[in-house]
């Protein structure tokens, strides 16, 4: 295949990357970690973001809390591309503890987006994303809770896919909502990013949730599909806050891609409204349990105090940030006694039913296509209220919530600013919802 060899010649050039890392912030660490000789795909380099552990590198996860934090071990999936010879060359930045749309929450400053320097370029996988647009590297991971590898990837004109959750394993990514986290790839085509998942994909012991799978994603993805039938959410049009520009071009996008005979049709995602709502709750309750390990005592920052409480306290005021902290304080309260039926048990039958709605839509419909994004990237600062953020996430959280796969691709330009269309598939349905991908590109 063409692309493999593509990808197989790709030669990273160190100066090259860190002269564009001066202007996009998008590398935290230049460090290189060499996959095997051996490997089909030796010496192919890709960029790690900064919540996955790999042997020889920080693992910051964007914070100050674990600023001098060293990987203890390699994240299984990143063992995987090691073995199959690609090489680690570097870690990116991200939202703190991936919480974050925008890369705005980072410790170590923001990323630009490479299309337009004041911009954001989406998060939290936007280090990934930016490294990946700006040509440093042909792919980097990301982690994808609500959709931080598509919305990024979309925000900078390339491919990012978050597979079905369980094809990977999660043993050794920082765990933010671990219902809803899962490893995911931004690369410059479709084809990349099949070859990358697929390697990476698969049963790990150390990581119960995963799946016993072997996943062929490369082998039919040419072979056009026949007789597509892909449903567009009437919410899509109907709900507030997607920006009219985005509508417009979306609704380009389908005419061509009805043109080209795909079968399109416009079905009810009742509960699609309340995936925001219900987001915010399910991920920071998670979230609040999840980085209750970051005590001080276990890793990375200590602010020693007389009290042991004390300690606690100042450590993790002083090592969080305002983002994390918000969330913390969110899911302790949706998770208290007082308050558990009310928000807790509520949106997890909310998660139930909007299962049931893509349920539905599955027996009907190949794939469900919206944008990427409800609006384009922001300025950097531009947006004050966290709202505005957490209403970005609208078409990419259904996918986690029900743990479905979903890709986005790049679909035109708006005023010179990248668009991605968005598809979900069927729960490991990932081969074919790659080859619809691939057949869009
Ligand atoms: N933007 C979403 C959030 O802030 C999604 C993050 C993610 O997928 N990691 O939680």
């Amino acid at each position: 295949m063409v692309r493999r060899n593509q990808m197989k010649n790709f030669k990273f050039d160190i100066e090259k990357a860190k002269k564009i890392n001066e202007k996009i912030n998008a590398v935290l660490e230049f460090t290189t970690v060499e996959g095997n000789k051996e490997g089909e795909y030796y010496s192919t380099p890709f960029l790690v973001k900064d919540n996955i552990q790999v042997l020889g590198t920080k693992n910051t996860c964007g914070s100050k809390i674990l600023e001098n934090y060293n990987s203890t071990y390699t994240a299984t999936a990143v063992r995987k591309l090691l073995n199959a010879g690609f090489t680690v060359v570097g870690k990116t930045n991200l939202d703190e503890f991936a919480m974050g749309g925008s890369n705005e929450n980072s410790a170590f400053g923001p990323v630009k987006n490479p299309w337009d320097l004041e911009r954001i370029p989406g998060g939290s996988s936007g280090g990934s994303a930016a490294a990946v647009a700006a040509k440093m590297v042909p792919f980097a991971l990301g982690s994808d809770t609500g959709g931080s590898v598509r919305q990024p990837a979309s925000f900078c004109g390339i491919v990012g896919y978050k597979p079905t959750y369980g094809a990977i394993s999660r043993y050794g990514l920082s765990a933010f909502a671990s219902s809803l986290d899962q490893i995911g790839v931004l690369a410059n085509n479709v084809e990349n990013a099949a070859i990358v998942v697929e390697t990476m994909s698969g049963k790990d012991e150390k990581d119960s949730t995963s799946l016993d799978i072997k996943w062929d994603l490369t082998s039919q993805l040419n072979n056009k599909l026949e007789k597509l039938k892909v449903a567009v959410p009437k919410e899509v049009f109907e709900l507030d806050g997607i920006d009219e520009d985005v509508l417009n071009k979306f609704k380009e996008n389908i005419e061509t891609l009805k043109k080209n005979g795909v079968e399109i049709e416009e079905i009810n995602i009742p509960h699609l409204k309340y995936t925001v709502s219900i987001y915010y709750i399910i991920a920071p309750s998670e979230a609040s349990s999840n980085l209750s390990r970051y005590d001080g005592m276990r890793y990375g920052l200590r602010d020693e105090k007389e009290s042991l409480k004390e300690t606690y306290m100042q450590t993790r005021d002083s090592g969080f940030g305002i983002e994390v902290k918000r969330r913390i304080f969110m899911g302790a309260f949706t998770l208290s006694s007082a308050y558990y039926d009310a928000y807790f048990a509520k949106a997890a039958k909310i998660r139930n039913l909007l299962n049931q709605d893509f349920e539905k839509a599955f027996e009907k419909y190949d794939a469900i296509l919206t944008p990427t994004s409800p609006t384009l990237p922001p300025k950097i600062g531009e947006l004050k209220s966290p709202l505005q953020y957490y209403l970005m996430d609208l078409f990419t959280i259904p996918a986690n919530m029900i743990g479905a796969p979903a890709i986005s691709i790049p679909a035109g330009k708006i005023n010179d600013l990248p668009f991605g269309i968005h598809l979900i598939s069927k729960p490991l349905n990932d081969a074919k919802l790659l080859r619809i991908a691939k057949q869009f590109e």
